[in-house]
């Protein structure tokens, strides 16, 4: 039989033992970080011993290991990798029946010594029902992680905040057996928890309870801990009906995206192993709300053009649509207009796509600069431009375009070879009125002017009248 490092580095007294020891003690609190010297008080064990079960966890990728203020800290690794863990585990304890208990034991048979080892024996047959005792545990574990498992996978594949709500509450009820008949989620919206849906429970119920507990609730998302009120063994003079509330958070690094309140419990109320499987639930939720906000980020990041550094076509779309809902709210103006660079083939023709390139780049430089701040540039394709102008007018979004085409037409554009080039930049303007109400409709407006410039001979601005 191969020799597998794992098996003989955990090899010694009682150290299948241990790690199941070290096993449930991140079972029975999933979020929690755990140190050697805690591990070893909850287990009677030495902090070597239990540094040692606590490093060949990581090293099976059942805990991750960081370095917290001088002390190795160790958490459990769950959510989606879960199954893969417990493959893992069955696996590692698959070896350890094979190189622990049957290597030594035919070794003693035959040696012929093994039935006067009385002792030997006896150890080994308490190893295997110890072995067969954490095999009916993960077999009783394989449920509640398929159910994990599937629900992680969904969460993982919801990319809005309101998508993933809404398979947080779906898989609430499947979780906990219909045990929880009301429930609800919400997510901080700058800085205030924001209801996202609710099942069995309205909006004005569910902020009703957020008040509440506000305390309660912001401090459980700040810390990443569960509440379950009432809690055990403790009797309130005026008992609150029971509830859960667990923050939506991918753990001790993690932000505090919102959190899931369960407000209406069945009678039986809720078991540990229940919470448990919804603190895992809130824990994979908080991490895929941490992939969103990546999203999110990258989206921005996506919104820009690379060769020109303005805006892109996707990004002008959206914001426009925006800058055209708040016009509409506000009565504010709002204008854009579109230009396109004259002739511009003509310099690739004549020098080179590279070329055309960095002429390009510095019109859309010299465009960014002399428009202002609130204004925003964005490259619709090719040569062509479309800028924004919120809360302005038709004659001052004009006098903008000009102060651009003139901007344009004063730049001193050097090829690389030396030769000084000259410039220029036609441009449509329109503004939100009745007969333009839509991006599309407004930006055909600004192109049709555009196309008329183009045909007056270029170098100018022209104004949807
Ligand atoms: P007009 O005055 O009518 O606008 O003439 P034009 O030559 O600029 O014609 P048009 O706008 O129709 O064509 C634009 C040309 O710009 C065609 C294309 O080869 C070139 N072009 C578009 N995008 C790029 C780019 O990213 N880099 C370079 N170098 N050229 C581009
Ligand atoms: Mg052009
Ligand atoms: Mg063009």
């Amino acid at each position: 039989m191969p020799r597998r490092n794992h098996a003989h580095a955990a090899r010694g007294e009682g150290a299948e033992r241990l790690i199941e020891g070290v096993v449930d003690l991140f079972v029975a609190s999933p979020m929690a970080t755990l140190d050697a010297a805690e591990a070893a008080r909850a287990l009677g064990v030495s902090p070597q011993a239990a540094a040692e079960a606590l490093d060949i966890l990581v090293r099976l990728g059942i805990a991750t290991a960081r370095l917290a203020r001088g002390t190795q800290t160790y958490q459990f690794r769950i959510a989606d990798e879960f199954l893969d863990i417990l493959e893992r585990l069955t696996r590692f304890y698959t070896d350890q029946l094979e190189t622990v208990a049957i290597l030594p034991e035919r070794a003693l048979l035959s040696s012929g010594e093994a039935v006067s080892d009385l002792p030997t024996v006896r150890a080994l047959r308490a190893r295997i029902a110890s072995l067969e005792t954490a095999n009916t545990l993960l077999q009783r574990k394989n449920l509640e992680l398929s159910f994990l498992y599937n629900a992680s996978t969904l969460l993982a594949s919801s990319i809005e905040p309101m998508t993933l709500a809404q398979a947080v509450l779906d898989a609430i009820g499947a979780a906990t057996n219909m045990k929880a008949r009301a429930y609800f989620v919400a997510l901080v919206d700058q800085e205030m928890l924001t209801f996202q849906g609710g099942m069995n429970i309205n909006k004005r119920s569910a902020e009703a309870f957020l008040t509440r507990h506000a305390a309660l609730i912001d401090a459980a998302i700040e810390k990443g801990s569960l509440i379950s009120i009432p809690r055990q063994g403790r009797i309130d003079r005026t008992p609150e009906p029971p509830f859960v509330v667990l923050p939506l958070r991918s753990g001790p690094d993690g932000r505090g995206h919102g959190c899931i309140a369960i407000t209406d419990i069945a009678q039986e109320g809720l078991s540990s192993d229940d919470l448990r499987v919804l603190m895992q639930l809130a824990e994979m939720a908080g991490r895929s709300l941490d992939n969103a906000e990546i999203f999110t980020q990258s989206v921005s990041i996506g919104a820009t053009d690379e060769l020109t550094g303005a805006h892109n076509r996707r990004y002008l779309f959206r914001r426009l649509a925006e800058e055209i809902t708040r016009s509409r709210q506000s009565g504010a103006p709002l204008s854009v207009f579109i230009f396109d660079i004259d002739h511009f083939k003509d310099v690739n023709d004549r020098f080179g796509h590279p070329e055309g390139d960095r002429m390009l780049k510095q019109v859309v430089a010299t465009a960014m600069r002399t428009v202002r701040d609130i204004d925003l540039v964005a490259r619709l394709g090719g040569e062509e431009f479309a800028v924004i102008l919120p809360a302005t007018n038709i004659a001052d979004a004009l006098a903008i375009a000009e102060r651009v085409r003139l901007a344009v037409l004063g730049m001193r554009y050097e090829t690389q070879t030396g030769i000084t080039l000259k410039t220029a930049v036609s441009a449509g303007v329109a503004t939100l009125d009745d007969a333009r109400q839509t991006p599309a409709q407004l930006l055909a407006a600004a192109d049709e002017c555009l196309l008329e410039a183009k045909r007056a001979g270029r170098n100018r601005s022209i104004a949807a009248g």
